[in-house]
Protein backbone atom coordinates (compact mmCIF):
# COMPACT_ATOMS: atom_id res chain seq x y z
CA UNK A 1 0.00 0.00 0.00
CA UNK A 2 1.13 3.42 -1.23
CA UNK A 3 2.14 6.09 1.81
CA UNK A 4 -0.36 8.70 2.40
CA UNK A 5 1.91 11.73 1.49
CA UNK A 6 1.23 15.28 3.51
CA UNK A 7 0.88 17.88 0.90
CA UNK A 8 3.65 20.47 0.01
CA UNK A 9 4.68 22.78 2.45
CA UNK A 10 6.33 25.91 2.77
CA UNK A 11 9.25 25.41 5.66
CA UNK A 12 10.59 22.59 3.92
CA UNK A 13 14.57 22.91 3.58
CA UNK A 14 15.93 19.61 4.40
CA UNK A 15 14.25 17.07 1.93
CA UNK A 16 15.18 16.87 -2.18
CA UNK A 17 13.23 19.76 -3.83
CA UNK A 18 10.92 17.02 -5.51
CA UNK A 19 10.09 14.64 -3.14
CA UNK A 20 7.12 15.78 -0.30
CA UNK A 21 8.13 15.34 2.98
CA UNK A 22 6.91 12.64 4.53
CA UNK A 23 5.00 12.19 7.85
CA UNK A 24 7.87 10.76 9.54
CA UNK A 25 10.13 13.37 8.48
CA UNK A 26 7.59 16.15 9.65
CA UNK A 27 7.34 14.57 13.10
CA UNK A 28 11.02 14.25 13.62
CA UNK A 29 11.23 18.40 12.35
CA UNK A 30 8.58 19.44 15.21
CA UNK A 31 9.87 17.06 17.79
CA UNK A 32 13.09 19.26 17.46
CA UNK A 33 12.06 21.97 17.64
CA UNK A 34 9.43 21.29 20.94
CA UNK A 35 12.95 20.05 22.51
CA UNK A 36 14.71 23.05 21.66
CA UNK A 37 11.46 25.43 23.09
CA UNK A 38 11.97 23.14 26.22
CA UNK A 39 15.82 23.80 26.29
CA UNK A 40 15.30 27.72 26.03
CA UNK A 41 12.61 27.47 28.19
CA UNK A 42 14.54 25.58 30.64
CA UNK A 43 11.94 22.86 31.15
CA UNK A 44 12.63 19.09 30.91
CA UNK A 45 12.66 17.56 28.12
CA UNK A 46 9.31 15.28 28.29
CA UNK A 47 7.23 17.74 30.11
CA UNK A 48 5.56 18.70 26.55
CA UNK A 49 3.49 16.18 25.00
CA UNK A 50 2.85 16.12 21.35
CA UNK A 51 -0.53 15.44 20.06
CA UNK A 52 -0.89 14.91 15.66
CA UNK A 53 -4.24 16.76 14.68
CA UNK A 54 -5.30 14.43 11.69
CA UNK A 55 -8.88 16.55 11.00
CA UNK A 56 -9.21 16.15 7.86
CA UNK A 57 -6.50 13.90 6.82
CA UNK A 58 -7.36 10.06 5.76
CA UNK A 59 -7.06 7.30 8.46
CA UNK A 60 -3.77 6.35 6.65
CA UNK A 61 -2.24 9.55 7.51
CA UNK A 62 -2.77 8.82 11.05
CA UNK A 63 -1.73 5.43 10.83
CA UNK A 64 1.52 6.91 8.82
CA UNK A 65 2.07 9.24 12.02
CA UNK A 66 1.39 6.31 14.97
CA UNK A 67 4.06 4.10 12.76
CA UNK A 68 6.59 7.25 13.03
CA UNK A 69 5.89 6.86 16.83
CA UNK A 70 2.84 9.64 17.97
CA UNK A 71 0.56 8.04 20.54
CA UNK A 72 -1.72 11.37 20.63
CA UNK A 73 -4.08 12.48 18.36
CA UNK A 74 -6.60 15.47 17.87
CA UNK A 75 -9.94 15.22 15.79
CA UNK A 76 -12.93 17.90 15.78
CA UNK A 77 -15.85 16.25 14.60
CA UNK A 78 -17.14 13.18 16.05
CA UNK A 79 -18.61 11.54 12.94
CA UNK A 80 -15.38 12.40 10.74
CA UNK A 81 -14.04 10.56 13.35
CA UNK A 82 -16.71 7.82 13.55
CA UNK A 83 -15.73 6.72 10.01
CA UNK A 84 -12.01 7.18 10.32
CA UNK A 85 -11.82 5.15 13.31
CA UNK A 86 -13.35 2.24 11.35
CA UNK A 87 -11.12 2.58 8.75
CA UNK A 88 -8.14 2.81 11.33
CA UNK A 89 -9.66 -0.88 12.91
CA UNK A 90 -8.76 -1.90 9.30
CA UNK A 91 -5.09 -0.96 9.36
CA UNK A 92 -4.23 -2.31 12.70
CA UNK A 93 -4.14 0.92 14.35
CA UNK A 94 -7.04 0.32 17.71
CA UNK A 95 -8.34 3.50 19.50
CA UNK A 96 -7.55 3.72 23.60
CA UNK A 97 -10.66 4.24 24.97
CA UNK A 98 -11.18 3.39 29.05
CA UNK A 99 -8.70 0.83 30.32
CA UNK A 100 -7.70 -0.54 26.34
CA UNK A 101 -4.06 -1.53 26.15
CA UNK A 102 -0.72 0.62 25.99
CA UNK A 103 0.16 -0.24 22.25
CA UNK A 104 -3.38 1.56 21.19
CA UNK A 105 -2.96 4.81 19.86
CA UNK A 106 -4.94 8.40 22.16
CA UNK A 107 -7.46 9.89 20.43
CA UNK A 108 -8.78 13.60 21.74
CA UNK A 109 -12.31 15.56 20.76
CA UNK A 110 -10.53 19.21 20.30
CA UNK A 111 -13.78 20.85 18.37
CA UNK A 112 -16.70 22.09 20.07
CA UNK A 113 -19.23 19.24 20.87
CA UNK A 114 -22.80 19.60 20.97
CA UNK A 115 -24.61 17.92 23.94
CA UNK A 116 -26.63 16.00 21.86
CA UNK A 117 -23.27 14.40 20.36
CA UNK A 118 -22.00 13.97 23.90
CA UNK A 119 -23.36 10.00 23.85
CA UNK A 120 -21.62 9.11 20.34
CA UNK A 121 -17.92 11.56 21.56
CA UNK A 122 -17.87 9.24 24.84
CA UNK A 123 -17.99 6.27 23.15
CA UNK A 124 -15.03 6.49 20.00
CA UNK A 125 -12.87 9.34 21.93
CA UNK A 126 -10.16 8.64 24.29
CA UNK A 127 -11.04 12.29 25.77
CA UNK A 128 -12.61 15.17 25.35
CA UNK A 129 -10.90 18.21 25.37
CA UNK A 130 -12.96 20.64 24.73
CA UNK A 131 -15.90 20.89 27.29
CA UNK A 132 -17.45 24.53 26.88
CA UNK A 133 -20.47 23.95 29.22
CA UNK A 134 -21.85 23.11 32.56
CA UNK A 135 -24.41 21.36 29.97
CA UNK A 136 -21.96 19.06 27.94
CA UNK A 137 -20.65 18.53 31.27
CA UNK A 138 -23.33 17.16 32.87
CA UNK A 139 -23.92 14.85 29.33
CA UNK A 140 -20.59 13.44 29.25
CA UNK A 141 -20.84 12.73 32.78
CA UNK A 142 -24.11 10.54 32.10
CA UNK A 143 -22.42 9.14 28.94
CA UNK A 144 -19.29 7.99 31.15
CA UNK A 145 -21.86 6.28 33.69
CA UNK A 146 -23.53 4.15 31.22
CA UNK A 147 -20.42 3.34 29.46
CA UNK A 148 -18.97 2.40 32.40
CA UNK A 149 -15.77 4.89 32.06
CA UNK A 150 -14.12 7.65 33.43
CA UNK A 151 -13.75 10.26 30.94
CA UNK A 152 -10.69 12.04 31.15
CA UNK A 153 -11.63 16.04 30.04
CA UNK A 154 -9.88 19.28 29.75
CA UNK A 155 -12.35 22.74 30.13
CA UNK A 156 -11.97 24.93 26.76
CA UNK A 157 -11.44 28.77 27.99
CA UNK A 158 -11.86 31.81 26.00
CA UNK A 159 -9.01 33.96 27.11
CA UNK A 160 -8.88 36.22 23.94
CA UNK A 161 -11.86 38.96 23.26
CA UNK A 162 -12.29 37.24 19.80
CA UNK A 163 -15.90 36.86 19.48
CA UNK A 164 -16.36 34.04 17.01
CA UNK A 165 -14.56 31.18 19.48
CA UNK A 166 -16.17 28.88 21.47
CA UNK A 167 -15.04 28.49 25.37
CA UNK A 168 -15.55 29.44 28.80
CA UNK A 169 -15.26 32.91 29.59
CA UNK A 170 -12.95 33.05 32.50
CA UNK A 171 -14.80 35.64 34.72
CA UNK A 172 -18.40 33.75 34.11
CA UNK A 173 -20.23 32.01 36.98
CA UNK A 174 -20.87 29.25 34.39
CA UNK A 175 -17.45 28.38 34.85
CA UNK A 176 -17.59 28.72 38.38
CA UNK A 177 -20.53 26.51 38.89
CA UNK A 178 -18.80 23.69 36.70
CA UNK A 179 -15.67 23.93 38.67
CA UNK A 180 -17.86 23.71 42.14
CA UNK A 181 -19.61 20.44 40.46
CA UNK A 182 -16.88 18.74 39.16
CA UNK A 183 -15.75 16.78 41.76
CA UNK A 184 -19.64 15.20 42.07
CA UNK A 185 -19.29 14.29 38.53
CA UNK A 186 -17.54 10.69 39.18
CA UNK A 187 -17.49 9.54 35.59
CA UNK A 188 -15.49 12.92 34.32
CA UNK A 189 -11.52 12.89 34.76
CA UNK A 190 -10.37 16.55 35.15
CA UNK A 191 -7.00 17.21 33.53
CA UNK A 192 -6.76 20.81 33.18
CA UNK A 193 -7.37 23.66 30.74
CA UNK A 194 -7.12 24.50 26.58
CA UNK A 195 -7.22 27.48 24.82
CA UNK A 196 -6.69 28.78 21.28
CA UNK A 197 -4.94 31.38 20.78
CA UNK A 198 -7.10 34.50 18.11
CA UNK A 199 -5.50 34.34 14.94
CA UNK A 200 -2.75 37.26 14.31
CA UNK A 201 0.44 38.24 12.66
CA UNK A 202 1.66 39.73 15.94
CA UNK A 203 3.14 36.15 17.68
CA UNK A 204 3.08 38.85 21.41
CA UNK A 205 -1.25 38.35 21.02
CA UNK A 206 -0.54 34.49 21.45
CA UNK A 207 1.85 34.81 24.04
CA UNK A 208 -0.22 36.89 26.02
CA UNK A 209 -3.39 34.84 25.23
CA UNK A 210 -1.47 31.75 26.64
CA UNK A 211 0.17 33.22 29.31
CA UNK A 212 -3.22 34.28 30.59
CA UNK A 213 -4.52 30.89 30.91
CA UNK A 214 -1.46 29.77 32.90
CA UNK A 215 -2.21 32.52 35.31
CA UNK A 216 -5.70 31.56 35.42
CA UNK A 217 -4.54 27.44 36.13
CA UNK A 218 -2.50 28.73 38.82
CA UNK A 219 -5.49 30.73 40.49
CA UNK A 220 -7.77 28.38 40.37
CA UNK A 221 -5.57 25.01 41.28
CA UNK A 222 -5.15 27.12 44.78
CA UNK A 223 -8.86 27.82 44.90
CA UNK A 224 -10.04 24.45 43.89
CA UNK A 225 -7.32 22.31 45.86
CA UNK A 226 -8.99 19.09 44.51
CA UNK A 227 -9.42 19.61 41.26
CA UNK A 228 -6.34 18.12 38.46
CA UNK A 229 -5.38 21.11 36.51
CA UNK A 230 -1.86 19.52 35.50
CA UNK A 231 -2.57 19.77 31.78
CA UNK A 232 -2.53 22.79 29.78
CA UNK A 233 -3.31 22.57 26.35
CA UNK A 234 -2.26 25.21 24.02
CA UNK A 235 -0.23 25.92 20.80
CA UNK A 236 -0.32 25.04 16.99
CA UNK A 237 1.59 24.83 14.86
CA UNK A 238 2.13 28.43 14.16
CA UNK A 239 2.54 29.39 18.12
CA UNK A 240 3.67 26.20 19.75
CA UNK A 241 6.71 27.48 20.17
CA UNK A 242 6.09 30.42 22.30
CA UNK A 243 3.45 28.22 24.50
CA UNK A 244 6.20 26.39 25.16
CA UNK A 245 7.93 29.23 26.72
CA UNK A 246 4.81 30.19 28.55
CA UNK A 247 4.28 26.48 30.42
CA UNK A 248 2.31 24.30 27.87
CA UNK A 249 2.18 20.73 28.81
CA UNK A 250 0.29 19.52 25.48
CA UNK A 251 0.77 21.17 22.10
CA UNK A 252 -1.22 20.47 19.16
CA UNK A 253 0.07 20.31 15.71
CA UNK A 254 -1.99 19.58 12.21
CA UNK A 255 -0.28 21.56 9.49
CA UNK A 256 3.73 20.90 10.12
CA UNK A 257 3.04 16.76 10.28
CA UNK A 258 0.06 16.29 8.02
CA UNK A 259 0.02 19.27 5.33
CA UNK A 260 -2.05 22.04 4.79
CA UNK A 261 -5.77 21.06 4.87
CA UNK A 262 -8.13 22.27 2.34
CA UNK A 263 -9.69 25.70 3.00
CA UNK A 264 -12.97 25.57 4.42
CA UNK A 265 -16.09 26.42 2.57
C1 LIG B 1 -6.93 22.47 13.65
C2 LIG B 1 -6.60 22.65 15.08
C3 LIG B 1 -5.26 22.61 15.52
C4 LIG B 1 -4.08 22.41 14.59
O1 LIG B 1 -3.83 23.58 13.88
P1 LIG B 1 -2.51 23.75 12.96
O2 LIG B 1 -2.37 25.20 12.81
O3 LIG B 1 -2.80 23.05 11.67
O4 LIG B 1 -1.39 23.12 13.68
C5 LIG B 1 -5.03 22.76 16.88
N1 LIG B 1 -6.04 22.96 17.76
C6 LIG B 1 -7.32 23.02 17.37
C7 LIG B 1 -8.38 23.22 18.39
C8 LIG B 1 -7.65 22.87 16.02
O5 LIG B 1 -8.93 22.93 15.65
Amino acid sequence: MRDYVAPIQGDVQSSCMFEPPSIAENIRRVEKKLLAACQRAGRPEGEVKLMAVSKTHPAQAIADAAAAGVRLFGENRVQEFQQKSLELNGLGVHVAVGADGDSAVHVHLIGHLQSNKAARAAEIFTGVDTVDSLKLALRLDEAGDKLGRRLPVLLEIKVSEEAAKTGLEPASTELADLLERLPDLRHLQMRGLMTVAPLDDNPETARNCFRELCQLRERFAARYPGLDFGELSMGMSGDFEIAIEEGSTLVRIGTAIFGSRPKPA
